[in-house]
C-alpha cells in the first residue's frame, strides 16, 4: 500500500459511489459504503486504517449485501 495515494490519500478505501474520493467524512466522501481503492486490492482488503464505525458498515455490507 502507498501512503500517498492521490485517490484515497493513503486510507486505502474510497466511497463506493464516488471512487475518486477517500472514504472519509471530512477528507473525502462516505455517503455510501466503502470500496477498496485501486491501491488496496489485496484480498481481503486492508481495513486497518478505517475507523471502527466505517469498518462495521463495510463488514455488514460485505457479509449480507443488505443492511
Ligand atoms: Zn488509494
Ligand atoms: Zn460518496
Amino acid at each position: 500500500m502507498k501512503d500517498s495515494c492521490p485517490i484515497c490519500r493513503g486510507i486505502g478505501w474510497v466511497c463506493e459511489r464516488h471512487p475518486d474520493r477517500p472514504y472519509d467524512d471530512e477528507a473525502g466522501c462516505a455517503c455510501g459504503y466503502g470500496a477498496p481503492c485501486r491501491c488496496n486490492d489485496c484480498v481481503p482488503p486492508d481495513t486497518s486504517r478505517l475507523s471502527a464505525l466505517l469498518e462495521a458498515s463495510l463488514l455488514c455490507s460485505a457479509s449480507t449485501g443488505t443492511c
